[in-house]
């Protein structure tokens, strides 16, 4: 049985907020008239898919490259990730000086491939799962002596991805629920972390996809145990909590409220929603807190908050579902 380290606190995620100012854009919020009509409670978007790189996991990968010694920041830092963490570790590391290598699966779109080679890193595409990609990166750790940054079970990643909350609780200081997005669990842990150390009276709900909610069937087994990855539009959701999970297992399921889970169709409806409503590009895996507010699966006696995790999306995929296309990549997957 894996032990379980003490969980991130207040004081790390603030030492983050100051580490990254530098780098990260504090994104905004917007209110959706038509949402806040539909639950009759204010919801505000906080827009994180205009974050630099696209997505959220900057945050993390910024503060973790702070964390690092000139030594380790020299020889460079690696790492596995289905894109957004890639780029992010990328773009941190190209301004933190450091050499970056990632490692992905061929389950990653071409979109967010060429997305962090243009950020100046290496990529390796190695097997069809985040698992096989991982392999590599523990064979660059113990030969060539990179640092790993894992993309969610890392304190300096989950204090850097909190500083996302410390942000939204300023923007909207009446929050009563927040929606995020949920996988590995780093960016939850942190956000709950925050919001829960300023006001234990909010709620935070995870939500994931039906197909390979790997925390939720984690917290059904009590346990971090193996989930199938498979084929999904929030496809940056997709893999295992890993076996060994130390931090974002037991943060999760101590300090999230509930998870929601949302189906293809929902998720399809809305990235269109967001795109027609809001005017807003947002990927999959950035949409499922809409995805449950229009689908009914959320309640909330006072404001809420959906977190848009990121804007990567292929944009020939994105325009096929705007249009109003059936796009079924569980059917379309190689
Ligand atoms: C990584 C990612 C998530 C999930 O974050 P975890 O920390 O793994 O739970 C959600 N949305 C987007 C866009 C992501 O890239």
């Amino acid at each position: 049985m894996s032990r379980t380290d003490p969980f991130v606190g207040l004081d790390e995620i603030e030492q983050a907020r100051a580490a990254i100012a530098g780098t990260v854009r504090v994104t905004p919020v917007a209110e959706s008239p038509q949402l806040s009509e539909m639950l009759g409670q204010p919801v505000h978007l906080k827009l994180e898919h205009t974050q630099v790189t696209g997505s959220f996991k900057l945050r993390g990968a910024s503060n973790a490259v702070a964390n690092l010694s000139g030594e380790e920041c020299s020889r460079g830092v690696v790492a596995a990730s289905t894109g957004n963490h890639g780029r992010g570790l990328a773009y941190a590391a190209r301004a933190a000086g450091a050499r970056c290598i990632i490692c992905m699966s061929k389950l990653v779109p071409q979109a967010k491939i060429d997305g962090i080679r243009a950020q100046g890193a290496e990529v390796r595409i190695i097997g069809r799962s985040q698992d096989e990609a991982q392999e590599e990166v523990d064979r660059l750790v113990s030969e060539e002596g990179l640092t790993m940054i894992p993309p969610f079970d890392h304190r300096a990643v989950i204090a850097g991805q909190g500083t996302l909350g410390l942000e939204l609780l300023e923007q909207v200081p009446d929050v009563a629920t927040v929606l995020v997005p949920l996988s590995g669990g780093g960016l939850i842990s942190g956000v709950a972390a925050a919001l829960k150390a300023r006001r234990p009276d909010i709620r935070v709900i995870g939500v994931s996809m039906e197909r390979g909610a790997a925390m939720h069937e984690c917290l059904k087994a009590g346990r971090p145990v193996p989930v199938e990855e498979l084929a999904t539009l929030a496809d940056s959701l997709g893999g295992g909590i890993g076996l060994n999970n130390r931090l974002t297992f037991a943060m999760t399921r101590d300090l999230v409220d509930e998870v929601v889970l949302v189906s293809e169709a929902e998720i399809a409806q809305a990235i269109r929603h967001l795109y027609w409503q809001e005017r807003q590009i947002v990927e999959g895996s950035g949409a499922v807190g809409v995805a449950a507010l229009l689908a009914g699966r959320i309640t909330s006696a006072g404001p809420v908050v959906s977190v848009l995790s990121g804007g990567n999306i292929d944009m020939t995929q994105h325009f096929r579902i705007i249009s109003g296309e059936d796009v079924d990549v569980t059917k379309e997957a190689a």
